[in-house]
């Protein structure tokens, strides 16, 4: 049985869920509890504030983890990282009074800043030899400078828009962050070996993220060209219908692209286009 530290509420835990869900692995979410096992599958999941999860995962109280590279990058980068999931972006900014002039960095010299992030921001601050004065709050760090708590705070920031409710405005990216997949440096066989298993899982369902499964129908005298409008995986599939001047062409496509030659396959005669989501791609 392989232990998977998730967190236990808010923005991750939702989209982690779903990901576990698309690859197979349900839990009963009714049953609230810190520990639950998944059906059919050797996984239990342990549900985590987030910034106790690197820990967690490092010190083998779980085997694996899902968290946010902010809190894994905070706590010291001590698991193994096993994937980037590429979900939950956002990132570590500096931000301050929008009303203020920002000129560089010096701007933090001397100043108060307000953040649940100080190993990161201190050792920042220290690369680039600016002395400031760093606040250590747990939540609701962007109230800090209205109040008067401090001067600037550095924060997860995705949208933007909580900034500008607090009436501040980003100045400096310091860390992009996603969500990884965490596992402990040295597992049992058979627990890197479920460990492989819900990677693959992860990986199939990801590779058919933004993927569609085309079929259109293709006058003979065309098929050469819309063919090539189509490359699919390793290239698209050409069946003949009963009627012998047309063909049935079916490939695999990103939405981008789909969008992109639409209106070059309808020119070149293509017909009964259907685009249909594809669940999960295996190689
Ligand atoms: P936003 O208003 O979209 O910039 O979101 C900012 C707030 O949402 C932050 O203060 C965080 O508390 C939270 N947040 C946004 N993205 C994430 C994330 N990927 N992981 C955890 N918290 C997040």
């Amino acid at each position: 049985m392989l232990r998977v530290a998730i967190q236990s509420k808010g923005r991750l835990y939702e989209e982690t869920m779903c990901l576990l869900r698309e690859a197979g692995i349900k839990v009963n979410e009714g049953k609230r509890i810190l520990l639950i096992p998944a059906d059919g599958f050797p996984i239990e999941l342990l549900f985590l504030r987030d910034d106790d999860i690197p820990q967690s995962v490092a010190d083998g109280i779980a085997d694996a983890g899902i968290v946010g590279e902010n809190e894994y990058v905070e706590k010291g980068r001590k698991a193994r990282l096993v994937k980037r999931l590429g979900f939950s972006r956002c990132r570590l900014s500096l931000a301050i009074p929008k009303n203020e002039d920002y000129q560089g960095l010096s701007w933090f010299e001397g100043k108060k800043i307000a953040t649940s992030y100080p190993v990161i921001l201190s050792e920042y601050l220290r690369e680039r030899g600016v002395r400031a004065d760093l606040h250590v709050i747990s939540g609701s760090v962007e109230i800090a400078p209205g109040i008067g708590l401090a001067d600037a705070i550095f924060d997860i920031v995705s949208s933007g828009s909580t900034l500008v409710s607090n009436r501040l405005k980003e100045v400096q990216t310091v860390l992009p962050s996603e969500a990884l997949l965490l596992a402990g440096h040295v597992l049992t066989p058979d627990k890197e070996a479920v460990l492989n298993e819900l990677l693959f899982r992860i990986e199939s369902v990801q590779r058919a993220q933004g993927k569609k499964y085309v079929l259109l129908n293709a006058p003979k005298e065309k098929l050469t060209e819309i063919t090539r409008l189509l490359p699919g995986v390793k290239s698209p599939t050409v069946t003949p219908l009963a009627d012998g001047n047309w063909f049935s062409v079916q490939s695999v496509i990103t939405d981008k692209e789909f969008w992109a030659i639409v209106g070059q396959l309808k020119k070149l005669g293509a017909e009964g286009i259907l685009v249909l989501p594809i669940e999960k791609m295996i190689p």
